[in-house]
């Protein structure tokens, strides 16, 4: 077929994953321009962010030129109340393949970009790689017709522009389908492609415990922030009977780690005189609470003669640093703990 020939380029959203460096490749093998973005959130791949060259590396290991974008502003107010919904966990896979797809389309103009594909296979994941939710993605992002899926360019998608306009040229493309990795791995192997991350993984939001317990935090706090979720991934995590959240250091670099989270309207618990964990409450609106929290932090201090005991528990907070009388809070926890 007649391909235009004036050079194209296409914006790619790029997991990482082995589907999503196909997609890139089998466009860059029709002299196409791609330029790759990475988004990340808190819930997603946020500690590339500090990891110097992860550019570099994705653009040597697979001549892909990647971008990274953090999208947390508008990706935690839609997580709050996503039109389409939950997945299985607190994944709102519709809603989030709607907004990254309208991210890539606000940089088109910036990359001089005519397309955005992404390495989507029809059937492949139950909640957003449906042909119906896929119809539904380039809808919601307004993006029908500019969207191409390279992996699937002939099952998935009405032909849009870049179909016909002759852009790609679709005998050339892949027609995956389902849940399958046979056909992306023998592509792989014919493109020179070795050492592909494996797919799935890395969104804690569909992660069983910490999906719930980010569903727990929205639960209870109006605005969570992006301090709010690297906070609850520290130490051990409690959501107390009134609603406030405190996470209790296990070892020394949690407790440094847990100390670096505090910010103004926190409290910051420790033993007076004994050594025990570091121990952050968040969230207070009762002070049962933070009684609740000085008698924890009692508990996992250092036990005299075997046993857990009372003792004065320094708090750093609004009014300044208080001490507590604490008795260790003995109680089964397990309905607290998340
Ligand atoms: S698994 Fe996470 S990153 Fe992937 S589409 Fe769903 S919400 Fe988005």
């Amino acid at each position: 077929m007649q391909l235009d020939n004036k050079k194209k380029r296409a914006i790619a959203l790029f997991s990482g994953g082995l589907d999503s460096i196909l997609a890139c490749r089998v466009i860059q093998a029709q002299n196409i321009d791609v330029q790759a973005v990475r988004f990340v959130t808190p819930f997603f791949h946020y500690d590339l962010l500090q990891r110097p060259g992860y550019v570099e590396h994705i653009r040597k290991k697979y001549d892909i030129s990647v971008i990274l974008k953090d999208i947390s502003d508008s990706y935690l107010p839609m997580l709050r109340n996503p039109v389409h919904g939950y997945g299985k966990h607190f994944n709102p896979c519709i809603d989030c393949k709607i907004l990254m797809v309208r991210e890539a389309k606000k940089m088109m103009e910036q990359f001089g970009a005519s397309f955005i594909i992404s390495g989507e296979v029809v059937g492949q994941r139950p909640m957003s790689q449906r042909k119906d939710t896929m119809r539904i993605i380039e809808r919601d992002s307004e993006s029908e017709g500019i969207l191409f899926r390279p992996l699937c360019a002939g099952a998935a998608v009405k032909p849009g522009k870049v179909v016909l306009e002759n852009i790609v040229d679709c005998e050339k493309l892949p027609n995956f389908s389902g849940r399958g990795r046979n056909g992306q791995i023998r592509l792989a192997a014919e493109l020179g492609i070795k050492d592909f991350p494996n797919p799935g993984g890395g969104c804690m939001l569909a992660d069983p415990a910490l999906g719930k317990r980010i569903r727990d935090v929205f639960a209870v706090s109006p605005e969570v922030t992006i301090a709010d979720i690297s906070f609850l991934l520290l130490g051990r995590q409690f959501l107390l009977p009134h609603g406030s959240w405190l996470a209790v250091g296990r070892n020394q670099l949690e407790n440094s780690r847990i100390e670096a989270q505090y910010v103004s309207g926190d409290y910051l618990l420790r033993m007076k005189d004994r050594p025990g964990p570091l121990a952050l409450l968040r969230f207070l609106t009762h002070a049962d609470d933070l009684a609740l929290a000085a008698g924890l932090v009692a508990r996992f201090a250092k036990k005299i003669k075997n046993q857990p005991a009372a003792g004065l528990v320094r708090v750093k907070g609004k009014g300044g640093i208080t001490e507590l009388m604490a008795e260790p809070c003995l109680v089964d926890v397990s309905g607290w703990q998340r």
